[in-house]
């Protein structure tokens, strides 16, 4: 994207953590920055915004961030993709692996229609299955995955690749 450069430059890396050998790509620079913040949402919302999206699905918890600002500037509805046992009312889930275990996702059973064009939002794709646990959701509501989106993606580690092989459309700010 035009920002990409100018938005990799004020996301930082913190060495070794939370285990050593793992760089953590951690944005609160780039939420500290008001003028870096506003180009990143604003480049979401020119994406976005002629494509006729009724709602932005935003990942627990940093797709929050991006996911709600957007969600307001489009006009549309926010939906919550959540961690295992936060939402209060009837949930479909998805189970996904992780290098080390497992982990869920949970969506509201009446967030979308059939037929509903929604983005997916989240700070970063990695092995992609946060992702494509979101996705799966999604299309079991019957709504449609019109792009799946991120902050950065870390194309090594082959996520967005599986992502477009699932059959989506993958964005990332910078990579
Ligand atoms: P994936 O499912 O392997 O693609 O991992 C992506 C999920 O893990 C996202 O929800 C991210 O918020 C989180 N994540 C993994 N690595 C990082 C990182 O370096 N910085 C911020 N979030 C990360």
């Amino acid at each position: 994207s035009v920002y990409g450069d100018y938005i990799k430059s004020v996301i930082r890396t913190v060495r070794d953590w939370p285990n050593p050998g793992v760089n953590f790509r951690d944005i609160t620079p780039l939420l500290q920055n008001s003028a870096a913040f506003r180009k990143l949402i604003d480049s979401f919302v020119h994406r976005y915004q002629e494509l006729n999206i009724d709602a932005i699905a935003a990942i627990d918890a940093r797709g929050f961030i991006i996911g709600a600002p957007l969600a307001y500037e489009m006009g549309c509805s926010f939906v919550p993709v959540r961690k295992k046992g936060k939402l209060p009312f009837k949930t479909i889930s998805e189970t996904y692996k992780l290098e080390y275990g497992e982990a869920t996702v949970e969506l509201n059973s009446d967030a979308f229609k059939k037929g509903d064009r929604i983005v997916v939002v989240d700070d970063l794709i990695a092995t992609g299955g946060t992702m494509l646990a979101a996705a799966k959701l999604i299309e079991r509501t019957g709504g449609e995955v019109v792009e799946t989106a991120a902050i950065i993606d870390l194309p090594e580690l082959g996520g967005s690749r599986h992502i477009r092989e699932a059959g989506h459309n993958v964005f990332a700010v910078c990579s």
